[in-house]
């Protein structure tokens, strides 16, 4: 039988993966992209989803998958056309995850106008960590995030620097999906993404211990 995916420690079944491209503009100018004037929007399917302990399989499709660690909202309440000001009421959660994108699949979509669907999609894509209550988030526009790999630290950031806001995130999502309990949105990754390997151990956090995800590679 196939089983329902939770969201961890919220236990909510997960529904859609939106995910936020180039919402740090170091990020942005390390892959020669120019910083978006509105937020890029991508989905995952949801067998990319995969939980803290489990292993990133890297696709035979692939030789450079790269990390990008990211703050991951989840929503807990049904919306549309959400102003900004409310926009905090629709989250339930806070997480860390892990939007895991195969770099030479996406750079030939990306030459040809194509989508990045596939570049995004495979399986074990979208690792995420368990996910803290937002009443137990201090402040959600300034976290930090941290990723390593084999212990050496490749990105570290501040939600602060995010282009476009949580809130704003949720309001013009909102004017374009109905947002529902259960979704996730990845709120887009800080400078220094790299490839990773079989054999490769990852670590993310977000803000220290607030949020933490440990993987391995095969
Ligand atoms: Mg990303």
């Amino acid at each position: 039988m196939e089983k329902t995916l939770h969201i961890p420690r919220l236990d909510i079944p997960i529904k859609s993966i939106f995910c936020i491209g180039r919402n740090y503009s170091e990020h942005a100018k390390e892959l020669g992209n120019a910083v978006p004037k509105e937020p890029i929007v991508f989905l995952k399917p949801l067998n990319t989803i995969c939980f803290d302990g489990d292993t990133i399989s890297i696709p035979s499709q692939s030789k450079d998958v790269h990390h990008e660690v990211e703050m991951v909202i989840a929503i807990g309440k049904t919306g549309k056309n959400i102003k900004q000001e409310e926009a905090l009421d629709y989250i339930v959660g806070i997480g860390v995850g892990i939007d895991l994108t195969a770099r030479d699949i996406q750079q030939k979509a990306k030459e040809k106008g194509l989508p990045w669907a596939i570049a995004k999609g495979f399986d074990t894509f979208a690792p995420i960590s368990e996910f803290v209550p937002l009443v137990e988030v201090p402040s959600i526009n300034n976290l930090d995030l941290e990723l390593k790999v084999n212990g050496q630290v490749r990105q570290t950031g501040n939600t602060l620097n995010m282009i476009f806001s949580c809130e704003y995130l949720i309001s013009y999502l909102s004017t374009i999906f109905t947002l529902n309990p259960g979704d996730l949105i990845f709120t887009g990754t800080p400078k220094g993404v790299s490839a990773i390997q079989t054999g490769d151990k990852i670590e993310a956090s977000l803000n220290r211990n607030l949020a933490n995800l440990s993987l391995s590679v095969e």
